[in-house]
């Protein structure tokens, strides 16, 4: 489980909390004013998503489930049955 570091808006007070009360209402301990912990921000992943149907594509993986297209040929490979 991950902290964030986060100040108040209203105090600028230095606050932690933990990643699994992101977006929720604190009252500041310093000033007693509701305050949000902002959410941390989402870590950076390489090919998100497919080229050609623009679905989400899992991390390091080079085959669309949606589409049957393979990034690395540049082209569909799933067999078309129609
Ligand atoms: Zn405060
Ligand atoms: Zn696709």
């Amino acid at each position: 489980m991950a902290t964030i570091d986060f100040s108040c808006a209203h105090c600028q007070q230095t606050l932690e909390a933990t990643d699994d009360m992101a977006g929720e209402v604190l009252e500041c301990p310093s000033c007693g004013k509701p305050i949000t912990v902002p959410r941390p921000e989402a870590p950076v992943q390489a090919a998100a998503t497919c080229p050609a149907c623009g679905q989400a594509m899992e991390s390091g993986s080079v085959l669309c489930v949606a589409c049957g297209y393979h990034t690395k040929l540049g082209k569909k490979i799933q067999t078309d049955l129609t």
